[in-house]
C-alpha cells in the first residue's frame, strides 16, 4: 500500500455543540494550511499548546483557540500534526474544515489518522484495532483491556514466539543447505520440543478469545423460572432500580423486558422473562402463552441463564417437578440456580450449588453478582494479553493449525523441506495478526469501522 503523502483534515470531536471542538490535520502541509487562519501569540513549538486567535480572510477574529503542534515523526501519525481546539460551535468548526480543504487539505477517511499511524509503523494492527475498542468501550473494564492492547500487549506476547519460530526455521534451513557437509541435522526430539514451545503459548492466546469476546461484545443473561418465583424482583435488585413490574399475581410479566448493566466490567443485557408454566389453550391465556413462547426463545439465545426457584415451594430441599425439568433442560448450558425468598424459608438451602437470595431484603445479591462474574470467566483475566477480535483469534488459530501440520509431518518423517513449508505458512499467519503482512482489503475493513477524525 502506498503511503498517502497528502495532508488530511477532520473534525475530531462528535457532531453537535460542545464546550470544545477539535479540528485535526496531519501531513507535511498541515502547518502551512493552518497558518493564514491563526494568529498565534507565541511561536509554535513541538508538543506545546499555544493560544491563538482564529481569524477569517479579512483578519477579523472568529474565536480564541488553543493550538497544539506535533512535529514529525513524534506525533500520533508520525507526520506533522496540528490540532486546533476551538469552542465547539459547529459553524466555526465547519469553517475551519472548509478553509483547510480550500487550502489543499483532503477530508480524512474514517480511521485514516490511525491508519497512518499503522502504516508508519507507530502502531501494529492489534494496537490500531484497540484504538477503536477504546472509543467504543462502555465499561471501564473494557477500556482497561483495550488500553493494554493499545499498549502492545498482544505484540509483546507474540514477539518471543515469533523469535522462536524464526530460529527454528533458520536452524532447519541450515540443516538442509549444509546437509552434504555432514552438518548434524537437528534431532527430531529437539524439533518436536521447539514446535511445542511455539504452539502452546499461541494456543493459550487463541483461547483467551473466549473471555476477550465476552468483554468486548457483552453477554445476554436470561432470568427464568416459575411464575411468582421472584424473577422481576431479582431483575430490579440486579439493576438496582425499579424497572420490571412486580405483583403477587402469577403470570404478570408477558413480554421479556431487558436492561443493560455491567457485572465485573462486562456489559450485560439482563432479560426478565415470563414464567415458564404450562397454561391452558384458552383465549384468556393467549397473551401469557405468547409470552412463554418468547421466553423460551430468549432462553435459547442467552449466554448465561439464571434459574430462579421460590424457596417456599421446596419440598424438603427437593425442587418442584417443573423446576427439576427446567434444571435438566439447562444441564448443558451455563446456568446458575437461585433459591429466592430465602427470608420466607430460612432453612431452605436446596441444592449445594444453589445461591440463596432474597429479592426483598437484598440478602445474597452480592454473592449472586460474584457467581455471575465467575461464570463469565472474569477471574480468568490475569495480566496476560487478551485477544478480543475474531480476526485476531482466527489468525492465531490458523498459526496453531500450521504448527500442528508441521508436527504431523515430523512424526511421519517427511523431509524437512516440507516441514519448512508449514513453518513459513505459520510465520505468515502470525505476521497477519500484527499486520506485518495484511492484505489491503483487511486493512480497509478494519479502518472503515472507525469514526472520522480518529
Ligand atoms: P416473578 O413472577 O417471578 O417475576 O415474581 P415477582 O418478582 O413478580 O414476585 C412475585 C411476588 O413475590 C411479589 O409479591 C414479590 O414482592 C414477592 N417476592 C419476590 N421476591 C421475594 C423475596 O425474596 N422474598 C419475599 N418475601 N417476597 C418476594
Amino acid at each position: 500500500m502506498l503511503l498517502d503523502a497528502d495532508t488530511i483534515v477532520a473534525i475530531a470531536t462528535p457532531t453537535g455543540r460542545g464546550g470544545i471542538g477539535v479540528v485535526r490535520l496531519s501531513g507535511s502541509r498541515a502547518r502551512a494550511i493552518v497558518e493564514p487562519m491563526l494568529r498565534l501569540r507565541r511561536p509554535r513549538a513541538h508538543a506545546q499548546a499555544r493560544f491563538a486567535a482564529i481569524v477569517d480572510e479579512a483578519g477579523t477574529v472568529l474565536d480564541e483557540a488553543v493550538v497544539t503542534y506535533f512535529a514529525a515523526p513524534h506525533s500520533y501519525t508520525a507526520e506533522d500534526v496540528v490540532e486546533i481546539s476551538a469552542h465547539g460551535a459547529p459553524v466555526l468548526l465547519d469553517h475551519l474544515l472548509r478553509t483547510s480543504i480550500h487550502a489543499g487539505a483532503r477530508l480524512a477517511e474514517p480511521g485514516e489518522f490511525t491508519q497512518r499511524a499503522f502504516l508508519s509503523g507507530r502502531l501494529d494492527l492489534t494496537q490500531a484495532e484497540a484504538v477503536n475498542d477504546l472509543i467504543a468501550a462502555q465499561t471501564l473494564h473494557q477500556a482497561r483491556l483495550a488500553a493494554a492492547q493499545l499498549g502492545g500487549s498482544i505484540a509483546r506476547a507474540v514477539a518471543p514466539i515469533k523469535h522462536n519460530l524464526l530460529t527454528l526455521i533458520a536452524g532447519l534451513e541450515a540443516g538442509i543447505d549444509f546437509a552434504e557437509d555432514d552438518l548434524d541435522l537437528m534431532p527430531e526430539a529437539e524439533i518436536e520440543q521447539r514446535l511445542e514451545a511455539i504452539r502452546s503459548p499461541l494456543a493459550a492466546l487463541a483461547r483467551s478469545f473466549t473471555y476477550g469476546r465476552i468483554v468486548r461484545e457483552g453477554v445476554k443473561l436470561a432470568i427464568v423460572g416459575q411464575p411468582n418465583a421472584g424473577k422481576s424482583s431479582l431483575f430490579n435488585q440486579l439493576l438496582e432500580r425499579e424497572r420490571a413490574i412486580v405483583t403477587a399475581q402469577p403470570g404478570t410479566t408477558r413480554d421479556p423486558i431487558s436492561e443493560h448493566l455491567a457485572v465485573a466490567g462486562i456489559p450485560v443485557e439482563l432479560i426478565d422473562t415470563a414464567g415458564l408454566r404450562e397454561v391452558a389453550a384458552t383465549p384468556e391465556h393467549e397473551a401469557e402463552r405468547q409470552g412463554i413462547a418468547r421466553s423460551r426463545a430468549t432462553l435459547a439465545e442467552a449466554d448465561l441463564v439464571l434459574h430462579v426457584v421460590d424457596a417456599t415451594t421446596l419440598n424438603r430441599e427437593e425442587l418442584p417437578a417443573a423446576d427439576l425439568a427446567l434444571r435438566d433442560g439447562l444441564a448443558a448450558r451455563p446456568s446458575i440456580l437461585i433459591v429466592n425468598k430465602a427470608d420466607l424459608n430460612p432453612h431452605a438451602s436446596a441444592q449445594r450449588d444453589a445461591i440463596r437470595t432474597s429479592a426483598l431484603t437484598g440478602e445474597g445479591i452480592a454473592t449472586l453478582r460474584q457467581a455471575i462474574a465467575a461464570q463469565l470467566g472474569a477471574q480468568a483475566a490475569g495480566d496476560g494479553a487478551l485477544v478480543s477480535s475474531l480476526r485476531q483469534s482466527e489468525a492465531l488459530r490458523e498459526t496453531v493449525g500450521r504448527i500442528d501440520a508441521a508436527k504431523l509431518a515430523l512424526s511421519n518423517a517427511v523431509p524437512h523441506e516440507f516441514l519448512l513449508l508449514d513453518l513459513h505458512a505459520a510465520l505468515q499467519s502470525l505476521d497477519s495478526l500484527t499486520g506485518t503482512t495484511a492484505p489491503d482489503e483487511i486493512l480497509k475493513r478494519i479502518f472503515s469501522s472507525f469514526c472520522i477524525g480518529k
